[in-house]
């Protein structure tokens, strides 16, 4: 029997069960595209799946991993050839489609990039759908006319986890003055060197907006915490800001006034990494290979195998994964 080492989730009284097991590739789904996966990535989305929570899998056994890159095994479509180097995120792999957490994976030749010729596979995958999200939001808020400025700082929430910490270097790299709010104050120094001037406390802003118009603080956010920080956020910022709305950490239900839309434009901007375009993850991918410093990078990632897993998905599930974890699917062979 031809096998591959995978991570594979069972359904157990409604429940996923989580085994690495040698897993019949004739079980694989056939898809043009064949990848021999060198890395793939643990995401918060990863450890929902893992833990059976917001019902993302319709039906197992089922492989996780939202991102991969690997080298091109076959491709029936001639897409690509051979030995090319590709990334796949998102279009609901890892969660619809069995994803990265498999030493080969069968995908949709439209779903996959080529890997650009400046970025190691390794530093694609620190980079991640986390960095790719953190682009899409920068991009987003470019788009409004959020631009670089020294009357207020641009927020990042949630900014010690995978979107926060690759948006704060890249806001930093593009010249924002920089605020990042954290729930872990311990983690300043580690904010500090990836670009914060200023740390702000999470519960300065989880509690909610006190009234619709606070005082105004910042120029624009990006948001991975969702609940009332992002009515809180809205409510202070500055006429004609805006604040890129990615994730929801901190709850998915936010209740806050109309007023900083109708009197001071500010606008709010949904990022889906998930779906978005061809061209633009092409256009994000440059400009992340372009400005993300591969120094800084190294240092916000935790390199794990498929076996820790399990332990991982809790970790980032309660808040406590610093930066990017990248998964080798081959160190242990
Ligand atoms: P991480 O777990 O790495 O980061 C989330 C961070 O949010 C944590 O590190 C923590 O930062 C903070 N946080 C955690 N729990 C709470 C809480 N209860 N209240 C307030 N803050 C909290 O996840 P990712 O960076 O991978 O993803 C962040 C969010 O973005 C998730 O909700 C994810 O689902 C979403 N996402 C959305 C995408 C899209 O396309 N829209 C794509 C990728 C992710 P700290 O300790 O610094 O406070």
């Amino acid at each position: 029997m031809s096998t591959v080492r995978a991570l594979v989730l069972r359904e157990a009284e409604k429940q996923p069960t989580i085994a690495i097991e040698d897993l019949d590739r004739s079980l694989m789904s056939e898809r043009p595209l064949r990848v021999r996966v060198a890395y793939s990535t643990l995401n918060y989305k990863d450890a929902m799946v893992m833990r059976g929570l917001g019902r993302l899998v319709r039906s197992y056994p089922h492989v996780p991993g939202v991102d991969l890159v690997g080298e091109v095994i076959s491709d029936e479509s001639s897409t690509f050839e051979p030995g090319d180097w590709v990334i796949a995120t998102g279009f609901r792999i890892g969660e619809l489609y069995w994803g990265g957490y498999a030493q080969e994976a069968l995908l949709d030749p439209g779903w996959a990039l080529p890997l650009p010729t400046t970025l190691t596979p390794r530093h694609a995958m620190a980079i991640g759908t986390a960095g790719l999200t953190a682009m899409l939001a920068i991009m987003a808020l470019e788009h409004v006319g959020i631009t670089p400025t020294t009357n207020a700082p641009l927020l990042v929430t949630g900014a010690a986890g995978g979107v926060g910490s690759i948006a704060l270097m890249l806001a930093n790299r593009l010249g924002y003055d920089v605020a990042a709010s954290t729930g872990r104050m311990s983690e300043s120094d580690y904010l500090t060197q990836l670009g914060a001037g200023t740390i702000i406390a999470r519960s300065d802003l989880d509690t909610g907006p006190e009234r619709p118009l606070e005082s105004e603080r910042w120029l624009g956010c990006i948001d991975s915490v969702g609940g009332p920080t992002l009515a809180r956020v809205l409510a202070q910022t500055k006429s004609n800001g805006a604040i890129a709305s990615v994730g929801l950490a901190g709850g998915a239900q936010f209740s806050a006034s109309v007023m900083p839309f109708l009197l001071r434009g500010v606008s709010i901007c949904g990022i889906d990494s998930v779906n978005a375009l061809l061209a633009t993850r092409t256009r994000a991918w440059e400009r992340l290979s372009e400005l993300l410093d591969r120094v800084l990078l190294d240092a916000m990632v935790t390199e794990i195998e498929l076996d820790n897993l399990p332990d991982y998905a809790d970790q980032i599930l309660s808040g406590h994964v610093r930066g990017r974890v990248v998964v080798n699917l081959h160190s242990s062979l």
